[in-house]
């Protein structure tokens, strides 16, 4: 396979946290390779419209906003490319960074490969999604006003989102393949004490019902219990039924936390366990997974990754802020 070495930095992901440190890292002059993986601009990119991103008072579009990101981080220097890492070498350094074609050679890896939703599977589901299907309440609940919508999912999140969602929507049910929920009991409780919650159990969906121009109308339900179909009137679906976080190619390698997640083991820091290797967005968060929050910390890694360069004279700083050595 062809080796490159050509750049000192890799940033691993091309979401809000990608982006925003390949912008800071183009700043300062490091021009990172970027691995944008197999959804170019992460997320953001399949939803529709952004409303809670400051700076566009009239809300923009996922991908418009990823694109400006994107060109914003090209016009300092740094270099995009769709290809996806498959496998990491940190035990080596300089590191290896394996994608489906190439073996790219680096000082340093930030990684920003995000989380993936998890979804239901349904073609329709995928069909609709932007147009009446959502993975997050804090984004999309706002286009809910005076709706009757429908979260899926028994745990946590679910009950999370239900209840956020009750500020906006006349009514949400929960739809839960079980006839337990999975949710801790605390969240469970303020759910059913919400007049404005319905909970369906044991029960699938099975079909989401609509067009991209009209919205959701219904969903098409199985209940699982006697396996009877019917048709379930509703504007909108959620599906809360947790997400993933894309680090396949970090096991063994990193410190990873019970979930997948990559751990980091300082506070207020984006350093890993591997020297070198920076972590930030939502391949390190999951409680609050927005693109603000991700484009910060996508800034905090670019701003440790550049610090610890510079220590490691592999990159030659003027500025240092006396004391600032110890940090990392
Ligand atoms: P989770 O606890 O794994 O729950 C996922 C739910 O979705 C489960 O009820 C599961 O059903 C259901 N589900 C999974 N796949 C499904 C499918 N294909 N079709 C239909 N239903 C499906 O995930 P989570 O709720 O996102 O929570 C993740 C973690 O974050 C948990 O540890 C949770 O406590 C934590 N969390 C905490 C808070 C909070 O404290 N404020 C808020 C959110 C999340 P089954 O029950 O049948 O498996």
């Amino acid at each position: 396979m062809e080796r490159i070495r050509d750049y000192k930095v890799i940033v691993i992901g091309s979401g809000p946290a990608g982006c925003t440190a390949a912008l800071y890292l183009s700043r300062a002059n490091l021009i990172p390779l970027v691995l944008e993986g197999i959804q170019p601009g992460g997320q953001l990119t399949i939803t529709t419209d952004v409303e809670n991103y400051p700076g566009f008072p009239e809300g923009i579009l996922g991908p418009k906003l990823m694109d400006l990101m994107r060109q914003q981080a090209e016009r300092f220097g740094a270099v995009f490319k769709m290809e996806s890492v498959e496998k990491v070498n940190f035990r080596t350094h300089p590191f290896e960074v394996v994608t489906d074609s190439r073996v790219y050679e680096c000082a340093a890896v930030i990684i920003a490969s995000g989380a993936s939703a998890m979804q239901l599977g349904l073609p329709t589901e995928k069909h609709l999604q932007g147009f009446g299907v959502s993975y997050c309440a804090t984004c999309d609940g706002f286009f809910f006003k005076g709706k009757e919508i429908v979260v899926v999912g028994g745990g946590d999140s679910a009950m999370e989102e239900a209840t956020f969602l009750t500020k906006f929507a006349s009514k949400v049910t929960v739809i839960h393949r079980r006839d337990q929920l999975r949710a801790s009991r605390i969240m469970q409780e303020r759910a059913r004490a919400n007049e404005k919650i319905d909970f369906i159990l044991n029960t699938a969906v099975e079909e989401v019902v609509g067009t991209r121009e009209g919205g959701i109308t219904a969903l098409k339900l199985r209940d699982l219990t006697n396996q009877a179909t019917r048709e379930f009137k509703t504007q909108g679906l959620f599906v809360a039924i947790g997400h993933t976080p894309n680090t396949a190619p970090y096991v063994g390698q990193l410190d990873l936390d019970e979930r997948g997640y990559i751990s980091l083991p300082h506070h207020n820091s984006t350093v890993t366990n591997v020297d070198g290797v920076f972590a930030c967005g939502d391949v390190v968060d999951h409680i609050y997974r927005q693109a603000i929050t991700a484009a910060g910390s996508g800034c905090m890694a670019a701003l440790d990754c550049e610090k610890w360069m510079t220590h490691r004279r592999i990159t030659e700083r003027w500025d240092l802020p006396v004391g600032e050595e110890d940090r990392i």
